[in-house]
């Protein structure tokens, strides 16, 4: 009891550091955005043997050959999308369910799409342990996006296609964002930001070199 109390103060100061020496320092300014890296206890979201590194400034392994984001990458990612109370985000990719985590505490409603059945499961119970209500997930590929669930305001894909899947654009509410690492597999991506104006017109801006597992086609 002691023990575990001791150790969930500790990774509240080392999420402290994280948002102070990797997030506010590297200029994210949206106080919602910080403050939901603040509050979100990352360090569940990684399987134990790799939890020692999960305030760490770069990506962890979360087993499946998979890895959580860099926190850096997550909020730059989050305040871009400029997330509002009141809408429908779409994630390809739930990998931990830390982006989602992240994301449902900014929005109304996270669908989030994960093609390994494992980490799809475990990100599932974790979310539930948790008390998040507002996350709805499935296991499949998210390719075609979840027209069931379409319009969406914001979609946000953590893993890298090659280019970007059409339907993704298509769900896309009018005055929707899109943020997806678009490029080759293994190697450096471009982070691109899509807008869809009030007509319906794409927008597309280049963002940042980076680096996302491949999304797979099964
Ligand atoms: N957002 C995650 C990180 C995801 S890593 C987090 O916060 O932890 C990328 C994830 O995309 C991996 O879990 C991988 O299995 C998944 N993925 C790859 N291709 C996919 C596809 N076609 N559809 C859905 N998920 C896919």
């Amino acid at each position: 009891m002691l023990r575990r109390l001791l150790h969930s103060v500790a990774s509240d100061d080392a999420r402290e550091t994280m948002v102070r020496e990797q997030i506010a320092a590297r200029g994210i300014r949206d106080p919602r955005v910080i403050e939901a890296l603040r509050e979100v206890p990352r360090h569940l979201f990684i399987p134990e043997p790799e939890r020692p590194r999960a305030y760490d400034d770069g990506p962890v392994s979360i087993g499946q050959g998979q890895t959580i984001s860099q926190p850096y990458i997550v909020a730059l990612m989050t305040e871009l999308l400029r997330p509002q109370p009141g809408d429908r985000v779409l994630e390809i990719g739930t990998g931990s369910g830390y982006q989602a985590a992240v994301l449902a505490r900014l929005v109304s409603h996270v669908y989030t799409i994960e093609l390994e059945e494992t980490l799809a499961s475990n990100a599932a119970a974790l979310l539930r342990e948790l008390k998040y209500e507002n996350i709805t997930g499935r296991t499949g590929d998210g390719y075609a996006g979840w027209p069931e669930h379409a319009p969406f305001d914001i979609v946000i894909v953590t893993a890298a296609p090659e280019q970007i899947p059409q339907p993704l654009i298509e769900q896309l509410q009018p005055g929707g964002r899109l943020i997806v690492p678009v490029g080759p597999r293994f190697t450096v991506q471009q982070l691109q930001l899509i807008e869809k104006d009030a007509a319906g017109a794409i927008r597309s801006r280049d963002i940042a070199p980076v680096m996302f597992v491949p999304l797979r086609r099964p």
